[in-house]
């Protein structure tokens, strides 16, 4: 599992994320919700290793990560901004992570087969990636960071600059991927809809303040403040 204490970030005179405290389960979807500028990607870039907290500390299965590096932490992201590596075929991009670790070639042609079944890109493997749909590419980014299987794997909007029917059909996808891989997750989203779909709890953020962590039940129909019964949407 993964216990965030008291975690603070400033930058200069303004505070991003506010002691904030929060333990996510292991084989947990946690969706960290709120409005722009809340601290949900500072949240993220700090479990990821990108930022440092000004004070504070992460555990992972109890153990202190943070003094490593991002690179030591077993962590896959999928950032706010993908990035693919457009040079390289939808196959390459997604056997990058097991080529560089040194996976057997058998194995990892399997892995890709999986994944790429998984996200429906079975018949684009050999496509260079440049010439995927912005859809496509998303998937891609999804499937290359799920395939080096993250013990904890971080999404941060994911879904922002993907359509609307899109962006339904991949929320199925995600919690298919989720319970296919066992991994322990943590979305960033600012629609709560997404959050309530998705989520099995949801951490609602204001102005780098925990407003509220708990079931999508508890948070909709529960709200621990006006924050987020107005945010939510609760019936009041
Ligand atoms: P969005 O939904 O727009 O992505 P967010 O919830 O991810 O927003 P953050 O990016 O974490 O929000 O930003 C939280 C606050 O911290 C904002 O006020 C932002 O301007 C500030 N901030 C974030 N990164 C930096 C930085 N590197 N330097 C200065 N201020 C920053
Ligand atoms: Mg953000």
């Amino acid at each position: 599992s993964i216990d965030l204490i008291n975690l603070t970030k400033t930058f200069g005179p303004a505070t991003a994320v506010n002691d904030l405290t929060l333990n996510v389960r292991d084989n947990e979807f946690v969706a960290l919700l709120g409005p722009s500028g809340c601290g949900k990607s500072t949240t993220m870039n700090m479990i990821a290793g990108i930022e440092h907290p000004t004070s504070g500390e992460i555990r992972f299965d109890g153990r202190d990560i943070s003094g490593l590096p991002a690179n030591k932490r077993g962590i896959g992201f999928v950032f706010q901004n993908y990035a693919i590596f457009t040079h390289l075929s939808v196959r390459e991009n997604l056997a990058f992570a097991l080529r560089v670790r040194g996976v057997p070639r058998q194995e990892i042609n399997r892995r890709v087969a999986d994944i790429a079944a998984l996200m429906r890109l079975s018949d684009k493997l050999d496509r260079p990636s440049a010439r995927l749909s912005v859809n496509e590419m998303q998937k891609l980014a999804i499937g290359r960071s799920a395939i080096a299987e993250p013990a904890i794997f971080l999404l941060d909007e994911p879904l922002s600059n993907v359509d609307a029917a899109f962006r339904a059909f991949m929320r199925t996808e995600l919690k298919h991927l989720q319970h296919a891989l066992k991994q322990t997750m943590v979305y960033v989203t600012h629609d709560q809809i997404e959050a309530m779909s998705l989520a099995d709890r949801i951490a609602v953020m204001s102005n780098g303040v925990l407003q509220q962590f708990g079931t999508p039940e508890e948070v909709y129909n529960a709200p621990a403040n006006t924050f987020v019964a107005n945010f939510m949407g609760s019936p009041s």
